[in-house]
């Protein structure tokens, strides 16, 4: 039922732009091909978002090295190393790319679900062997963030790599009542998370798991560890946007 209600309210979205538009998600201007008011974004924006998946990463959080090699410094210094095996994010969380998630996930442009989940794909299928097997997983977010935003962001863009991309997803984690991270620094998100983060199922071999910003990989670090002690062997984070 669930699923149907995703299905119908992104058709939806879609046809309000055919009807209603409200155009480009950064430009404003008229989304008059299908392919565009499909994805939200006209083709001269969509260009801005080209993936550079051959700029130098840290092996592990997957930011940008800038004088580095091979690992970030923040990564080398970490008391212990996270759970997941590598993380990945596509884009950097200012300018242009933090205006493109605020008009997703505050401004109403539903239809760039689509254009997320299509980055993500191709970075899956950049960095991972067989990008086939690995299951996606998305990372659960808060309940209460989803009643205040009355729709739930990630599970959205899970919608569309399951339904369009037909990527084998599955809610494997489910989020206890926690309160918000973003104020915390990154001992007390920890802590935090620590326990609230429950595993509904036994966890896929191989999983990619996704979230909208990485900042410190706490809230992955979490999820991470849970999907090894519910049976994972390798977790893949995958996030839209890295910030500071
Ligand atoms: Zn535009
Ligand atoms: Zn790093």
């Amino acid at each position: 039922m669930k699923q149907f209600f995703l299905t119908a309210r992104l058709g939806l979205s879609f046809a309000r732009e055919l009807c209603f538009p409200l155009g480009c998600a950064l430009c404003g201007m008229p989304l008059l091909k299908p392919y565009e008011a499909r994805r939200g974004l006209c083709s001269a924006c969509a260009s801005l978002f080209e993936l550079d998946l051959d700029e130098q990463r840290c092996e592990r959080c997957g930011k940008p090295l800038i004088s580095e090699t091979k690992i970030c410094i923040p990564c080398r210094t970490m008391a212990e190393a996270p759970a997941f095996d590598r993380a990945f994010a596509l884009y950097p969380y200012t300018g242009k790319w933090r205006q493109l998630l605020g008009a997703y996930k505050f401004g109403s442009h539903r239809p760039l679900a689509q254009f997320f989940a299509e980055k993500l794909c191709r970075a899956a299928d950049a960095f991972l062997d067989n990008s086939n097997d690995w299951e996606w997983t998305p990372v659960p977010a808060r309940a209460g963030k989803v009643k205040e935003k009355g729709w739930d962001q990630i599970e959205t863009i899970a919608h569309v790599l399951k339904n369009a991309h037909h990527m084998p997803v599955r809610q494997t984690l489910k989020r206890l009542q926690s309160d918000s991270q973003k104020e915390l620094g990154r001992e007390k998100r920890l802590t935090n998370l620590k326990g609230r983060i429950v595993s509904l199922a036994p966890a896929s071999r191989n999983v990619i798991l996704f979230d909208d910003v990485y900042t410190t990989g706490s809230t992955l670090n979490v999820c991470a560890g849970v999907l090894k002690a519910a049976g994972a062997e390798r977790v893949y984070g995958l996030c839209l946007f890295y910030g500071q």
